[in-house]
């Protein structure tokens, strides 16, 4: 997408250029000095009759010229400008960037203040310019959650929802018609929850989910955008040095790396990355499979299977006989019971290289788990590389973050974390930048446990976690909560966000 300031400037330089070209070209076409002459002389007999007025007249004019420019400069007030001068007409006659199927056309223009005409608008033009905006902001949601009096349109960016605009209930009305047309969903049904998705392009899916709620149906739609930058290992904000050790234990061609964490900490993301790095690395020389509930990407020179139990195709089913496809490379969605457990072992033991995730407390105690899911500790360790645990922390806003004090309710968490409760610590206040919330941007937080043969000796010498733990940090494994202390120390995450990844 072009940069829409480009659009302001030369706006900008047509107003003020067009006119003085206009001008040179009347001076050098045509003889003036016939009504130049009278207006010189009148000037001159009044600069002659006041000595200070020349002087007086080139401060003023400097001063104002000054006020002006940086008015004109000024970030706040260009935006006002351009909202008054031009938010409607963007609007109403936004140039088209991208048409994409079923009549979705995104307009060129896709300024916030845009939001505050929405209601003069009809249901096609109000999708389309939620949808650009949505997309150009980088959302993963739209929220459209109807309340008494009118509905809220809310964003979700970076993993916060931004309240965005309202819509009056019967305009909500006929733009949750025109999302259910286009989601090929009955627009005579409002009484139980719904599930449908556009297609806008190969790039670009809208999963659409309609819940009825006293006030009418809520809309979530979900932005799915195959942008292949985001799922590149480099871009994930792992720090360099971990990046190496991480991009070492790809290298493997056979054995299972563990990916632990909660609900929405880049598990998935951090597969999928490490799956399009093995594609590049090794080319066409390498089969990929994968087995998941749900396919939240698809990727071509992929094989990707959807997990489906009422076909009878579960995690289990399909550990089983996946490495029948003759894979080089096996993504495991999750491992949750025995059977997939053994499975994903034994593709591991034999030749594949298999990422999956486990749910775990902590890297050391994936082990554990797998140990209850009757694992045999030998095979176990033999098979494993690696776990990754990871977290998503929210940054603070660069351009808002003031130190703050802690509560005593954060002092005492922190103690209870262990951790030293010593400052100064950092939080954004919100400002425009981030839409007052504080907020800008998501960092991982990447704990790399990488087995190693003492490890292994250890962990089936049933050694105590504690100690297996020391070990590992001796050989390299830096815990998430000295990631997070020296993330907030670096002004880059509030402390209640430490609180929040460790607890
Ligand atoms: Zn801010």
């Amino acid at each position: 997408m072009r940069d829409k300031t480009i659009n302001s400037w030369t706006l900008l330089i047509l107003w003020i250029g067009f006119p003085l070209v206009l001008l040179l070209l009347a001076f050098s076409y045509f003889d003036l000095s016939a009504f130049t002459e009278p207006i010189k002389r009148m000037l001159g007999d009044l600069f002659d009759s006041r000595p200070g007025l020349k002087t007086w007249l080139v401060i003023i004019g400097t001063v104002t010229a000054g006020v002006l420019m940086a008015l004109l400069l000024a970030k706040r007030i260009r935006r006002r400008l351009w909202a008054r001068v031009l938010g409607r007409n963007a609007l109403r006659y936004g140039r088209e960037q991208a048409v994409y199927t079923q009549g979705i056309v995104l307009p060129e223009v896709c300024r916030e203040e845009v939001l505050a005409f929405l209601e003069e608008q009809d249901p096609v033009s109000i999708l389309n310019h939620l949808l650009g905006l949505a997309i150009s902001s980088q959302a993963s949601d739209i929220h459209i959650s109807p309340q008494k009096e009118h509905s809220l349109i809310k964003f979700r960016i970076d993993g916060i929802l931004h309240q965005k605009a309202s819509l009056s209930l019967s305009k909500t009305l006929s733009l949750v018609n025109r999302i259910k047309v286009l989601s090929k969903l009955p627009i005579d049904i409002h009484n139980r929850p719904q599930d449908g998705s556009i297609l806008l392009d190969q790039d670009h899916i809208v999963r659409v989910s309609l819940m009825p709620t006293a006030h009418g149906e809520n809309v979530v739609l979900r932005l799915a955008i195959k942008d292949e930058r985001r799922y590149q290992l480099e871009n994930l904000g792992i720090p360099p040095a971990l990046l190496q050790h991480y991009q070492a234990c790809l290298e493997h061609d056979h054995g299972v790396i563990f990916l632990t964490g909660p609900t929405g900490s880049g598990k998935t993301t951090t597969m999928y990355a490490s799956l399009l790095y093995l594609l590049e690395k090794r080319r066409d020389r390498v089969h990929i499979v994968t087995l998941e509930d749900p396919i939240e990407m698809s990727f071509d020179q992929i094989s990707q299977t959807q997990i489906s139990p009422a076909q009878g195709l579960t995690f289990a089913s399909g550990a089983r006989s996946i490495t029948r496809q003759d894979p080089d490379v096996i993504m495991l969605g999750e491992v949750r019971d025995e059977e997939t457990a053994q499975a994903a072992i034994q593709a591991g033991l034999t030749g594949h290289l298999l990422f999956t995730s486990v749910h775990a407390g902590n890297a050391i105690d994936v082990f554990h788990r797998l140990q209850q899911l009757e694992v045999d500790k030998i095979q176990l360790m033999n098979a494993s590389l690696a776990v990754v645990n990871q977290r998503l922390a929210v940054c603070n806003c660069p351009a808002c973050t003031v130190p703050v004090e802690l509560t005593a309710l954060q002092v005492q968490m922190l103690k209870a974390l262990d951790l030293d409760a010593r400052g100064p610590f950092y939080a954004g206040q919100g400002c425009e930048a981030c839409g007052q919330s504080g907020f800008s941007g998501r960092v991982p937080l990447f704990e790399l446990l990488e087995v190693s043969d003492p490890f292994r000796d250890l962990f089936i010498d049933d050694a105590p976690k504690h100690q297996l733990r020391e070990l590992a940090q001796e050989q390299g494994l830096v815990p998430l909560s000295v990631q997070a202390m020296q993330l907030a120390q670096e002004r880059r995450i509030p402390i209640a966000e430490v609180i929040r990844v460790l607890a």
